[in-house]
């Protein structure tokens, strides 16, 4: 990250975009319309679902406060997790600050529920890259500490993305997953979002006829779903369709923009225990775990993550047709059904996917007066560029920009706690690119 220099600066002066940035923005807004009506009624639903959790579990003030030590009998914990349940639709929840991010809570969940000689088998593709150290499935490298190492081996699919792209039908999904299916065969990986690749994101839809299908034929097979970015994006939830374990990060939807850090798993009583062991030590479960710094974010920004997140695909709406407009592919379309936060933009070139990230850089809150780098960041195999000027260390829920720096140079942007600041930095992209020229 380096200090921006004149030139750069020129992406700042948002005050000065030019009145064809401002009349393509107007007419992009004004085709947003019907996409953002469709939004509003899923954040109703959702925001209506959310505050009955809130009554049902009688959650109260005393449930923000801290708690120490060992966290033995810290009732704002408990009834978080019951609100987590409650919204979610699962029979039990973990929420815990003490995970640090999704890849985190994910590692947890599969070490959790898989033992030395059973099989995960992935059904949406490539997992999300930080997870290939946790699988131990990168080209010849050797992971230390990975499910690998362990013994637990690995097979991929893309058998649910084809059923959502509508390229194969129920009975081609079935036919392929009985050709996979082994008695190892011990958990079923799915992801939801598209993370940082050119798929589709899975909707719940598709979800729940795929769940149909693997348990009616194999009813002991683990079902595990990386719900990131997904959350409140549709009215329901995976638990609610029968998924077994359903996780995600608190700095991502669910956390509304207020959670500092965290993660959750909902899902089978049997299941969040076995995560519980598998995060804390066996024996020991969920009973303990305390948090010093108190529950008032986690449950406020629950409590606004419908909202949030209709902000954030609001966003994303306007995203798709701003760089639509201006001749570039981009995945969702505007009026597609949308299942995570996530909008991709090709560029095609590095220098365009600098100008983007360094334009949305630009028009952040914080740190809005550096310039992202392509680096070598932990957990990913190649260099990675992001853009992020959030109030929260590396939470996407807040407008970010993040891309792996190889061809086809695709940007990624999500979040946004308000879909004028979406709105702002694309329109600064735009110049940006112009600028280029
Ligand atoms: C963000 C994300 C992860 C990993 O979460 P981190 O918090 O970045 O570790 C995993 N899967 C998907 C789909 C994600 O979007």
């Amino acid at each position: 990250v380096k200090a921006m220099n004149k030139r750069e600066m020129r992406y700042r002066q948002l005050g000065r975009l030019t009145a064809h940035t401002r009349d393509l923005a107007g007419k992009c807004v004004e085709e947003t319309k019907d996409h953002w009506d469709r939004i509003d009624q899923i954040v109703f639903a959702n925001q209506d679902k959310v505050l009955k959790a809130f009554t049902e579990n009688k959650i109260c003030l005393f449930h923000m406060n801290p708690s120490s030590g060992y966290g033995y009998g810290d009732v704002g914990r408990d009834a978080l997790e019951r609100l987590y349940a409650s919204v979610f639709g699962g029979e039990q929840a973990l929420v815990r600050t003490h995970w640090t991010s999704g890849t985190h809570v994910i590692k947890s969940t599969l070490f959790a529920i898989l033992r030395p000689g059973d099989q995960l088998l992935c059904v949406t593709g490539s997992p999300y890259d930080t997870l290939l150290p946790v699988i131990g499935c990168g080209e010849g490298k050797r992971y230390p500490g990975s499910l690998a190492e362990f013994g637990v081996t690995y097979k991929q699919t893309d058998c649910l993305l084809k059923l959502e792209s509508q390229e194969i039908n129920v009975d081609e999904m079935a036919a392929c997953l009985k050709e996979l299916i082994e008695p190892m065969t011990k958990a079923v990986f799915v992801q939801r979002s598209r993370g940082y690749a050119q798929r589709k994101s899975v909707s719940l839809k598709s979800l729940a006829v795929f769940l149909e299908i693997l348990k009616e034929k194999w009813p002991g097979i683990y079902t595990v779903v990386d719900n990131c970015y997904s959350e409140f994006t549709g009215v329901k939830e995976p638990p609610e369709v029968g998924a077994d374990l359903t996780v995600g990060s608190l700095i991502k939807n669910p956390g509304g923009g207020l959670a500092l850090t965290g993660g959750y798993a909902v899902g089978s009583k049997k299941c969040v225990e076995m995560v519980a062991d598998s995060l804390y030590a066996p024996g020991l479960a969920g009973e303990v775990g305390s948090n010093p710094a108190g529950y008032r974010d986690v449950f406020q920004g629950l409590f606004l993550a419908p909202k949030v997140v209709g902000e954030a695909l609001k966003g994303a709406v306007f995203a798709s047709l701003l760089f639509q407009a201006l001749g570039y592919r981009v995945d969702p379309c505007p009026g597609d059904e949308r299942s995570d936060i996530v909008q991709s933009i090709i560029l095609g070139d590095p220098r365009r996917l600098s100008a983007v990230t360094g334009a949305i850089q630009a028009a952040s809150p914080v740190d809005s007066y550096v310039l992202p780098q392509p680096w070598d960041m932990p957990g990913y195999d190649h260099k990675v560029i992001m853009a992020a000027g959030g109030f929260v260390q590396g939470s996407s829920i807040e407008l970010s920009c993040d891309a792996p720096f190889i061809p086809p140079f695709a940007a990624y942007l999500q979040g946004g706690l308000t879909k004028e600041h979406v709105i702002l930095a694309c329109m600064n992209a735009k110049e940006a690119l112009e600028n280029l020229q």
